[in-house]
């Protein structure tokens, strides 16, 4: 489906095919006008209810008052409430078995149909249950927020853990901080299973065999796909990451006088080893020290033709208290109000995290046509914008990058040269992780009852490479709170750098004619052309594969990731 057909299906032309009496094929005609009246009414209730809550959620963050807080979870429940709504959901669920059974449906209203019934879908949970689901993920998450690692009478904040593992030369005072930042896993491990069992039994009420196919099933995904897609992953970058993990471990040992099997999880950077540790000699933020991050971000992205003056005029950039020390942007009304949240200082995760937020906005209703109707006026997918948004921020270690832009730094190659290398462990590393994530939780919620602890070190100890620690029995799953707060979400983030991979492969190859390999964008306007063509312009009409079909010709796969990974 090409992006000029999306312009003629307008929704006024979708109004205007409804008969004012029926006609010879009554049946028809009465399935596309009954979709097009449930369509009518979801905008009419839900859009405001829609924009109410991305305003409160707005507000909530810049300021951090409980009052705006609690206005935040009013329009929240507002809204959950009407996508509960059973009488409302029963009558889409009859609209879309005609809609699937007739053949000659407009196909973008069919596709509206499917992507309202899936969003209702998720929010039939019996209400008991889904109390009793509320109840424990809010008991875990308050456990976590006062849990603190105790180490020889000392309390630790999450922060001074992980500075511990960053820079301590002492094993065991490294083994005694993370055994004790583990020990939430305890805490909260009754609560968990509990919830696990919970989610299980509302995802089996709604007809699917346990929670993680469900999460997956609501986002358009199969756990066999995502599995297979996770196999060739694996196949293809594993030669590669076992090389990086010995280069590590040699380092890691030199600096702990011990031999790289005597290498423990407490050795690594961080408390799950999802990050690389500073195995190069080179300061990435000395560039950045001195440099307009924000005028950088606006140049490079008004040169590739996809300028962002408007989204940052409405956004709230530097720190300030009660703010949100994160970064998001968010979409507040698909009529072109983005906005982007963030706390720039001059360093390269900045400019990295500027570069990213920027990406989802120029993947919003800014670029995406009006022409389309609401309920597909958004990102194709979750892992599509976080490919997108991935795909610039990359740009922020790339030495050719800073040059091309006016920056400064004193030795071009060096940065280069370490930049992608250090980009490169990042993703083998965050890739063997997801591994992991993936993994755990498909198993878990597949078979609660089995030995969860033995579950995660296995997989721990044959995608990561990392040893488990000698004679431990404990929860250390539980001790991640993704598992609670956004669970069955983590692949999309891998895939989403898959995504980001074939984009650039494709933009490369076919628009700049460059290689992959050296390929900037700055300046060149086809960037945002094609761009806007290919991927942004079709919005949700199509599922993620077929919007990666038609932006790179080929379905979502590992290849160009793992070709960007090979040396
Ligand atoms: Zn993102």
């Amino acid at each position: 489906m090409s992006p000029t057909i999306h312009a003629i299906f307008t929704a006024g032309i979708i109004m205007s095919s409804i008969p004012s009496s029926f006609g010879a094929d009554t049946r028809q005609d009465s399935v596309a006008s009954r979709a097009h009246q449930f369509v009518e009414e979801h905008e009419a209730t839900v859009r405001p209810l829609e924009k109410a809550v991305s305003l409160a959620w707005w507000s909530a963050n810049i300021t951090g008052n409980d009052a705006d807080f609690k206005t935040k979870e009013d329009a929240q429940n507002r809204l959950d409430a009407a996508l509960a709504d059973p009488a409302r959901f029963a009558r889409l669920r009859d609209v879309r078995a005609a809609a699937r059974a007739a053949k000659d449906l407009d196909p973008i209203l069919r596709r509206e149909i499917e992507v309202l019934y899936l969003q209702y879908l998720e929010k039939q949970v019996d209400p008991a249950l889904l109390q009793g689901m509320t109840a424990r993920a809010n008991a875990v998450e308050k456990a976590f927020n006062v849990y603190r690692a105790r180490v020889e009478g000392k309390e630790l904040s999450d922060s001074e853990v992980r500075k511990v593992l960053k820079e301590s030369k002492s094993s065991d005072l490294r083994r005694k901080v993370w055994e004790s930042s583990k020990g939430v896993g305890a805490v909260v491990e009754a609560d968990l299973k509990a919830l696990v069992l919970l989610r299980n039994e509302a995802a089996r009420k709604l007809g699917f065999k346990d929670y993680h196919a469900m999460m997956l099933e609501l986002n358009e995904q199969r756990q066999d796909q995502v599995l297979k897609l996770f196999d060739e992953l694996d196949q293809l970058t594993r030669g590669p990451f076992r090389r990086l993990k010995a280069e590590i471990d040699v380092k890691l040992a030199a600096d702990f006088g011990l031999a790289p099997s005597e290498l423990r999880p407490w050795h690594y950077p961080d408390p799950f080893f999802q990050e690389s540790p500073a195995i190069y000699a080179i300061d990435l933020d000395a560039p950045y020290a001195q440099a307009d991050i924000l005028g950088l971000a606006k140049r490079f992205y008004s040169g590739i033709g996809l300028g962002v003056d408007d989204v940052l005029a409405r956004s709230d950039l530097y720190e300030k208290s009660g703010k949100s020390p994160h970064a998001f942007c968010t979409d507040i009304d698909r009529e072109g109000d983005v906005r982007v949240l963030a706390n720039i200082v001059p360093n390269e995760r900045w400019m990295s995290t500027l570069l990213h937020e920027l990406g989802h906005a120029v993947y919003s209703s800014k670029n995406i046509p009006r022409s389309l109707p609401y309920a597909l006026r958004a990102e194709a997918h979750i892992l599509t914008t976080e490919g997108i948004a991935m795909l610039f921020e990359r740009f922020s270690m790339s030495g050719g990058w800073l040059e091309k832009n006016g920056v400064r730094v004193d030795d071009v190659r060096a940065f280069d040269d370490a930049g992608s290398k250090m980009r490169r462990n990042r993703l083998l590393i965050f890739a063997a992780w997801c591994q992991v994530m993936l993994r755990f939780e498909k198993g878990m919620y597949e078979d609660p009852s089995q030995d969860l602890n033995k579950l995660w070190w296995d997989l721990v100890e044959k995608y990561q490479l990392i040893r488990r620690p000698d004679g431990r029995n404990a929860p250390d799953y539980a001790s991640k709170i993704h598992i609670v707060s956004a669970p069955a979400y983590y692949h999309n983030y891998l895939m989403g750098q898959l995504f980001a991979s074939q984009v650039h492969e494709t933009l490369s190859r076919d628009v700049l004619h460059a290689d992959p390999a050296a390929a900037l964008y700055d300046g060149r306007p086809e960037v945002g052309k094609y761009l806007q063509e290919k991927v942004f312009a079709p919005g949700r009409s199509l599922p993620w594969n077929e919007l990666t079909r038609f932006a790179t010709g080929a379905e979502l796969n590992a290849n160009a990731f793992a070709a960007e990974l090979k040396n």
